[in-house]
């Protein structure tokens, strides 16, 4: 059997049972580069940006969309979408840095951080990057080092939403934020100290698939928004509603309906910067998920067909070494038999990894063609928090990244040798 048809939209192809992504062969990838090996597509990242900006610009025309470094911080990525005209958010000095390194000019780079050392708000002045505030101390530190021209808050919209409870960011029981008085209390030193442009942020939580949680939370935000104005006299040049936009992983999943995200969402804002009298700021978003997510696969080999009186194992050589999502927080990935395409899913197989937990699996109970030793799986939708939460662990070294365009494919992060293992270690005297 042909895999469901919606995965093969996008860059994944079918040519004769043959799987191809962005127009490459992924058996000739395993081939000239090893596995496991992670296959990232240029036409999909532009897609999915222009796709998401189109539909926002659609209903208000001052957008700014943030990529979320922290998904995949690849060099070739952030190139791409600094190409695009994307706006970055960094949650650590270290993305500041890459993100400088590709050439986003500082203007386009907000800092999101919690629990900020001094010596990075040192650098983040320096560096001239706009920092949205997570705590009044943060901000109490930054007044001593430097008045910034511009700042921002993160408030706790009081509604979090999100794929697992790891990944919901706002509401009672998370850390990040402040909350309503603390936030008025945050603008209030800001503006006393001398600071005189302004943005407000929220970011509800990851992987959400639902319009409503957005909007209950923007609601909240620009009523905080309000309260800041009439209180303070602050304008705001930007209105920032954080990322979290969802992927569907499972074959059942539905999409986010993007026009109507964009149409329940703008409406709501509009109206309410109209009736608050906010003037015109900038609507953002911060997508990290949504614009690499599935422009991206992990192709990994069959080592070792093992079958138990329970179960039937398919032994890969990507683990959660490589791919952490499954064990982190259950995810679900789909996988194929690249090789298998056309051949009918005749066994159920645990898909694991070699790594030394029985936790380390990529995937659960699935229904596969028959699979060989030797067989290529494609592990899909992998581009999003996959390569950027990979670990040594059990000394392994890192895989390969590379990236396809319509039928060429270049190296964009070579495979880690293993004296990668030992660099910057020494043995004590
Ligand atoms: C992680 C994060 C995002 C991106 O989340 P996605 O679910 O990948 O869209 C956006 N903003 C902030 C502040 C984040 O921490």
């Amino acid at each position: 059997m042909t895999p469901t048809p919606q995965w093969l939209n996008g860059p994944l192809e079918n040519r004769g049972g043959k799987l191809y992504f962005d127009g490459v062969s992924a058996e000739e990838l395993a081939e000239a580069f090893d596995t496991p090996l992670y296959v990232i597509s240029e036409s999909r990242i532009r897609d999915n940006y222009t796709r998401l900006c189109n539909a926002l610009t659609r209903n208000y025309e001052k957008i700014r969309v943030y990529y979320a470094a922290k998904a995949n911080s690849n060099l070739a990525v952030l190139n791409i979408l600094e190409k695009e005209g994307a706006y970055l958010d960094a949650v650590s000095p270290g993305e500041v840095f890459m993100a400088l390194t590709t050439g986003f000019p500082p203007s386009r780079i907000l800092f999101t951080g919690t629990s900020v050392r001094n010596d990075e708000l040192r650098f983040l002045a320096d560096s001239n990057i706009t920092v949205n505030f997570d705590s009044l101390s943060q901000l109490d530190r930054l007044l001593k080092i430097k008045v910034p021209t511009v700042l921002s808050v993160r408030v706790n919209p009081e509604i979090g939403a999100g794929h697992h409870n790891h990944c919901i960011t706002a509401g009672k029981n998370t850390k990040f934020g402040l909350w309503e008085t603390d936030a008025v209390k945050a603008y209030k030193t800001a503006k006393a100290a001398g600071v005189e442009r302004f943005g407000i942020h929220m970011h509800v939580g990851s992987g959400v698939l639902d319009v409503d949680p957005f909007v209950l939370a923007l609601d909240k935000l620009l009523n905080v928004a309000k309260k800041v104005h009439d209180e303070l006299g602050v304008s705001f040049e930007f209105v920032d509603m954080g990322g979290g936009i969802g992927v569907p992983y499972k074959p059942e999943d539905n999409e986010l309906d993007l026009a109507l995200f964009s149409e329940k969402v703008l409406a709501l804002f509009k109206r309410r910067v109209k009736e608050y009298d906010l003037g015109e700021p900038f609507f953002c978003v911060e997508p990290g998920r949504y614009l690499v997510c599935d422009a991206s696969i992990l192709l990994t080999r069959v080592n070792t067909v093992k079958v138990t009186p329970f179960k039937r194992f398919a032994g890969v050589d990507a683990g959660f070494n490589t791919l952490v999502r499954p064990t982190m927080y259950g995810s679900y990935h789909h996988v194929l038999v690249a090789n298998k395409l056309d051949a009918p899913d005749e066994e159920t197989y645990d898909v694991a990894g070699p790594v030394c937990e029985s936790g380390d699996l990529l995937a659960k109970d699935r229904r596969l063609p028959k699979i060989q030793e030797g067989d290529l799986l494609a592990v899909l939708n992998a581009g999003a928090y996959g390569y950027a939460m990979s670990s040594q662990y059990n000394a392994r070294p890192r895989a390969a990244e590379v990236l396809v365009k319509d039928g060429k494919c270049a190296v964009t992060r070579e495979r880690e040798r293993l004296d990668a293992l030992v660099s910057g270690q020494r043995v004590a005297e």
